[in-house]
């Protein structure tokens, strides 16, 4: 198959591009490197499978040739990333959409959106269904990504129900593994690249808040297998172990043996208290749970910024 993804120099997308193009596919990847990195698909430049193609999704796409698939991963989603972009996120997650559920139109294409826990806010009820509705303060610093995000899922259902596109809807829960940015500012690149220069752990608020954290490689098996079958409503995609933020940082410190002490800061606007998929769902339609546990998770990634001059140049 032919497979434009849209952020396919990120985190998920250039991970998301690796095992398409194992799978024998041609991948196109689209990027305008806001915060993808090229150095995450270099390693494909010489397949002749592989094409590169630098545009910013919020702009008309034009993709010459067929098209089976049209994957929309372009985003910031880091909320250190998009508390500094909010208007580039905002826009990606509706213009960026628009545009690329268009393509997948015109190309008569299949359709996958990477949508977010985020959808369900700071949610009243746990563990986190797709039938729950969320609880977003619209207003507040996260609503550029939350509330995009909604309008994104809500506009890729009007594309399935309007024009019958094919379409696919991941939520997707907090993710880590290598190629995480280490500047990223997401809660597992912070404590490993602190550990590892034993610098303080910033936990933020009293650390009891909790995230339920996906190894990369899990969530490349979801999405692949969600691509597989034929439903159109959102599919929860998590690791449903739920782990407070200071048993996450003693873990880190364990796994790294740093020296690091543990800093606390304000809790940031919004910041959801409690992140737990409810994964019936992908059980059942996709036969899918995660495999990997945290602490052998931790070990890859550790291992990964451990091979990072940006990291190691900074140790102490
Ligand atoms: N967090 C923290 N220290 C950090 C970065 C994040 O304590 O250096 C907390 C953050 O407040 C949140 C959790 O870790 O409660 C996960 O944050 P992250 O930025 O990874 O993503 P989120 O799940 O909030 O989207």
């Amino acid at each position: 198959m032919r497979i434009l993804i849209t952020g396919g120099a990120g985190f998920l997308g250039s991970h998301l591009a690796d095992r398409l193009l194992s799978d024998g596919h041609h991948v196109l990847v689209m990027d305008n490197l806001l915060t993808g990195s090229f150095e995450n698909i270099a390693q494909h430049q010489a397949n002749t499978r592989f094409e590169y193609i630098h545009h910013n999704v919020s702009n008309y796409i034009h993709v010459s040739g067929d098209l089976d698939w049209v994957i929309h991963f372009a985003s910031p989603a880091s909320p250190v990333d998009y508390l500094q972009l909010p208007i580039a996120t905002m826009k990606v997650n509706s213009l960026g959409t628009h545009n690329s559920l268009g393509l997948a139109k015109a190309k008569s294409a299949r359709y996958m959106l990477a949508s977010t826990s985020e959808v369900y806010g700071d949610p009243e009820v746990s563990p986190q269904p797709e039938s729950y509705w969320g609880h977003v303060n619209p207003i507040g610093p996260r609503g550029v990504y939350d509330e995009a995000k909604r309008f994104a899922e809500a506009l890729t259902m009007a594309y399935h129900h309007k024009h019958g596109l094919d379409t696919r809807i991941a939520r997707i829960f907090n993710c880590y593994g290598p190629r995480l940015r280490t500047n990223d500012g997401r809660v597992v690149s912070n404590f490993i690249c602190q550990a590892l220069r034993n610098e303080p752990l910033t936990v933020y608020g009293d650390g009891r808040q909790t995230r339920s954290f996906q190894y990369i490689s899990d969530l490349i098996e979801g999405f692949v297998r969600l691509m597989n079958v034929d439903y159109h409503e959102p599919v929860n995609l998590g690791n449903p172990e739920e782990f407070t933020v200071i048993e996450l940082s003693e873990l880190v410190k364990e796994l790294t043996g740093s020296r690091s002490k543990v800093e606390f800061l304000p809790l940031p606007v919004d910041d959801p208290k409690r992140r737990l998929p409810d994964i019936t769902l992908a059980r059942k339609l996709l036969d899918w749970s995660p495999k990997v546990d945290l602490r052998s998770g931790l070990a890859n990634t550790i291992a990964w910024y451990k091979s990072r001059s940006e990291v190691l140049s900074r140790l102490s």
